[in-house]
């Protein structure tokens, strides 16, 4: 085991022995460091998936962790493929897992199969991750100048004059903003004023006829004054209507009594004997009812023998 404290031994040279581990022949991280010196370092490693040992057949969930053995085996650019070694646990095979810097994942390089649960969009309903294709055709050098071509023209003929015009108008509103700013708030003033008149006297209009603050009320001009007054007239007649129509149907049920006598004595043909000749409101209203609670005992009646 290597040295945990700083007890230097008396028989210790500091010439001969560079450090406390090397004085003991040990190895900075102790017994997992046994197999350094083939490239071999036992780390623990946990499965990134489930696998089925090779040997045993077993399946093996993911998250059960070896003592593995990380050797560097080769490299993908600058960064290094590790391979993890790792004897499983229910037999005594070997299986071995390497890191895939390009896929960024981790591959099983023998020993053992995989149980593929990987995310495949394609599968469920998504598109399919591509790479860019490596055997695409060279690119054609003078399609490639006729591009570039037309891309120069469409840039001198289009593109620039349109940023000139541009910066023109640009120019043209934004080199004297005190000016434009002042010839701006002369309009305003003036609208406002113009404004303020007409709310004064909307306002003392809304007072008089009780409207509510809210409303807005339109500017008076020949037209509006000539359609007011035609939907004043309208409404006029119509409210007129109304009335006549309401006055003949009284007249109709009776409440109101007609006027020649010629057809009132018909009406009035059960209250002879009280009613005098004049037209009496009250009287029909009584003669109505009775009638009406008549017809009524002789419908129930008639009901009752059937
Ligand atoms: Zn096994």
């Amino acid at each position: 085991m290597q040295g945990f404290n700083k007890y230097y031994p008396p028989d210790f040279d500091g010439s001969k022995h560079s450090s406390l581990n090397a004085y003991r022949g040990k190895h900075a991280l102790g017994d997992r460091a046994r197999k350094i010196d083939q490239g071999i370092l036992i780390t623990r490693f946990e499965l990134p998936f489930n696998i089925w040992c090779g040997t045993c057949n077993n399946h093996i969930g993911m998250g059960v962790r070896y003592n593995a053995e990380k050797k560097k085996v080769g490299n993908y650019y600058s960064t290094p493929i590790y391979s993890f070694r790792c004897k499983c646990h229910l037999c005594d095979g070997w299986f071995e897992i390497q890191t895939d810097p390009k896929n960024t994942r981790y591959v099983v390089v023998s020993g053992a199969r995989k149980k593929e649960e990987d995310w495949d969009p394609e599968e469920n309903g998504g598109f399919a991750v591509h790479d860019t294709d490596p055997n695409a055709a060279p690119v054609d050098p003078l399609a490639a100048l006729e591009k570039s071509t037309d891309a120069q023209n469409h840039m001198n003929k289009v593109q620039v004059p349109r940023l000139e015009a541009l910066q023109s108008h640009s120019d043209h509103f934004g080199s004297d903003p005190y000016a434009l700013s002042l010839r701006a708030r002369k309009k305003f003033r003036v609208e406002k004023k113009i404004d303020k008149e007409k709310k004064l006297v909307d306002d003392s209009l809304k007072s008089k006829y009780g409207l509510p603050e809210t409303l807005s009320l339109t500017a008076e001009s020949e037209d509006t004054r000539a359609q007011a007054k035609e939907e004043w007239l309208r409404g006029r007649q119509e409210f007129e209507a109304q009335q006549m129509s309401k006055k003949r149907k009284l007249v109709d049920v009776g409440v109101v009594p007609r006027l020649p006598p010629a057809l009132r004595s018909s009406s009035s043909k059960s209250s002879e004997s009280s009613s005098s000749n004049l037209p009496n409101p009250l009287e029909s209203l009584r003669t109505r009812i009775l009638r009406n609670t008549a017809s009524k005992t002789r419908l129930k009646s008639s009901g009752l023998k059937r």
